[in-house]
């Protein structure tokens, strides 16, 4: 197939397009590097012998994505294109909902006047809000915590819709829990911008010495060590479970969502010496008040992606703690410096 990945430079999609590549695919990134260095795609070379195509360009410029299309036949999309941080989406609400519905809007109306159907969405577990019921189930009832969360909830609701009203769309909704790690070569992994706001880039800076300590957030959760627990899935097993979709997407008409995550728990702590086992070293942190707005638990239900595509997370959290760590240590400044 010939895929269009929007937002392919980026942490999940770069990895994707490694995952394609592969399977035998042919990548073309679309992305605006908002958030991402074209450097991810030397590495995607690197590690599969092949670069993808690059277009630089912005999911909102109809001319520009109206010209991609006209240039290129493509057999599916996968759109990971979007502003992600919930923190930032706090206080830039505007730019949210402007970049990821916007863009999103000018991107599927562009695909249909192109007559593109097959469509794959990076949704998210945040979708579910505070869950009422663990493990979380597609069926769970939906909410958003934050605008963010609301991009992803108005954009899934757009795509029902759409998929409700024109039988050509084959759309499914990805519901990733908390993705993590990095290529196992060392020369792929997540990059982000200042001080990182999720956990396992913020251990490996501290790790590294680019950050002093981790800040535990919050250990009084009703939890089986007080601190919040998360469902982590390595990103080799994330990029996986898209080229899975893309084998059975000809035989899903509609709108389906479906959760990527492995189904199994871990706290905050339990992470942390995870880590300091891959390091072998203890790993500095303090315990530190809760952070606003955290659920004390969160893990998916996996079995639907397993029934309706064959996959299953393979990687666990040793893999996880190890990928990241090479990949931090390899390019202590991100995708910026690689070390000798
Ligand atoms: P990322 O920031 O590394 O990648 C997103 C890419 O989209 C970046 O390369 C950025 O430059 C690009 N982009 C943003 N706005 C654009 C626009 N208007 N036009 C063109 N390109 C644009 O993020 P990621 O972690 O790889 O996430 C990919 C997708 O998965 C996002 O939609 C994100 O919301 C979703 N997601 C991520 C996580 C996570 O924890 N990383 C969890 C759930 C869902
Ligand atoms: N967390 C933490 N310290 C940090 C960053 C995160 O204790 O510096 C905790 C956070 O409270 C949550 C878990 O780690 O319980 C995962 O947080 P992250 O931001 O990575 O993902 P989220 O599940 O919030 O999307």
């Amino acid at each position: 197939m010939r895929i269009l990945v929007t937002g392919g430079t980026g942490y999940i999609g770069s990895h994707t397009c490694v995952e394609a590549i592969n399977a035998g695919h042919e990548a073309v990134v679309f992305d605006n590097l908002s958030n991402s260095s074209e450097e991810s795609l030397n590495r995607v070379r690197a590690v599969t012998g092949t670069r993808p195509v690059f277009v630089k360009g912005d999911i909102r410029d109809r001319a520009a994505v109206s010209a991609l299309l006209d240039k290129f036949s493509f057999d599916a999309v996968i759109h990971f294109a979007g502003l992600k941080a919930v923190g930032e989406s706090v206080s830039k609400p505007w730019e949210y909902y402007e970049n990821n519905i916007c863009g999103t809007l000018v991107l599927m109306d562009e695909l249909r006047k192109h007559g593109v159907f097959n469509f794959v969405f990076s949704s998210s577990a945040t979708v579910y809000g505070n869950p009422e019921k663990l493990p979380l189930t597609e069926d769970a009832p939906l909410s958003a915590l934050n605008p963010y969360g609301q991009t992803k909830l108005w954009q899934e609701d757009m795509m029902r819709a759409m998929a409700c009203a024109d039988p050509r769309w084959h759309i499914v909704l990805l519901r990733y829990f908390n993705p993590v790690g990095a290529h196992p070569s060392g020369l792929m992994g997540e990059d982000p911008n200042g001080i990182p706001n999720n956990l396992m880039p913020y251990i490996t800076q501290v790790a590294i010495g680019r950050l002093r300590e981790l800040s535990v957030f919050g250990n009084d959760y009703p939890t089986r060590d007080g601190t919040c627990i998360r469902d982590y899935i390595h990103v080799c097993d994330l990029a996986a479970g898209h080229i899975a979709v893309l084998s059975k997407i000809n035989d899903m008409p509609g709108c389906d969502a479906v959760n990527l995550g492995s189904g199994h728990g871990y706290s905050v702590l339990e992470i942390v010496h995870a880590f300091e086992k891959a390091i072998g070293r203890p790993l500095p942190y303090r315990i530190a008040s809760r952070r606003a707005g955290d659920a004390a638990e969160c893990y998916a239900d996996a079995s639907k992606a397993e029934r309706v595509f064959g996959w299953k997370t393979k990687r666990g959290i040793d893999e996880i703690c190890r990928d990241a760590w090479k990949w931090q240590s390899m390019n202590p400044n991100g995708y910026g410096q690689s070390a000798s």
